[in-house]
């Protein structure tokens, strides 16, 4: 399993994360909720390697990956779809899903096997293969961004904001996405504000404010818990 212990991540003067600890079992979807500013997208980034953390550990498959650079921890199976997406909006949908296997030694067969893969998970970025990735609708790039992950054969993919900007209706077919891909055994750990679709989904969740885990529990506990109702749920 992914396990986070006492981390702690800062910048400058400012702590965003304080001396969190929580697991991802293999094969589990967790998540993360919590509002603006709570320190879910840099607890992220301080697993992926894109900041370094104060102090705490990061150890995955019994390997320490705390402030390994991001290439190391992509290599060990852990990679993150950011948020935003951030697809290569010049490049065609196969010039990006190409691009996420860049770290990859495989063979053209091998690579090849895994774009028809992701063609197969997401029949509407094989349709626009040779579109540029600019000009897809946002969620068809949520999808590229995930099949781009998947491309460098992950054993975790770590999700921030996978419903941001979408409409209900889209964020309904990127959730059973991320439950198919779960099917497949991959380890999801998604960070979202939109708690109603990512409780349902999580076997595990974690509320986060203001840099500290405050509640825990699964996603069906926390989903029927009265505060997290009330504070997430609009209800
Ligand atoms: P959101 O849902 O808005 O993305 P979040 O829970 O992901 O919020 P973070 O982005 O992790 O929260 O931010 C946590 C805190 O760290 C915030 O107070 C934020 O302003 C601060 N922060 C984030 N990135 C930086 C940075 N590069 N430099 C300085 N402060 C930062």
């Amino acid at each position: 399993m992914l396990q986070i212990k006492d981390l702690c991540v800062n910048y400058g003067g400012i702590e965003a994360v304080k001396n969190i600890s929580f697991d991802v079992p293999v094969g589990k979807i967790v998540t993360l909720i919590g509002a603006n500013g709570a320190g879910k997208s840099t607890t992220l980034k301080a697993i992926s390697g894109l900041v370094k953390p104060k102090s705490g550990t990061i150890t995955w498959d019994g390997t320490d990956i705390t402030g390994r650079d991001s290439a190391f921890i992509v290599e060990k199976g852990i990679t993150l779809v950011p948020e935003g997406r951030r697809i290569f909006p010049d490049m065609t949908v196969l010039e990006n899903l190409k691009i996420g296997a860049y770290l990859r030694k495989d063979s053209h067969a091998e690579l090849q096997k895994d774009i028809e893969n992701v063609y197969e998970l997401f029949p509407r970025l094989q349709e626009r293969s040779w579109q540029l990735g600019g000009t897809l609708s946002g969620g068809e790039q949520q999808m590229l961004a995930v099949g781009r992950a998947l491309m460098s054969r992950p054993k975790v993919m770590m999700m921030d904001e996978p419903s941001l900007g979408l409409a209900p209706l889209v964020v309904r077919d990127i959730f059973s996405i991320i439950r198919e891909v779960n099917k497949t055994g991959m380890t999801i750990l998604l960070i979202e504000q939109n708690a109603h679709m990512a409780l349902q989904a999580a076997d595990f969740a974690y509320v986060m404010e203001t840099g500290r885990i405050t509640k825990t529990g699964t996603g069906a506990e926390l989903f029927d818990d009265p505060a997290v109702k009330a504070a997430y749920l609009g209800t």
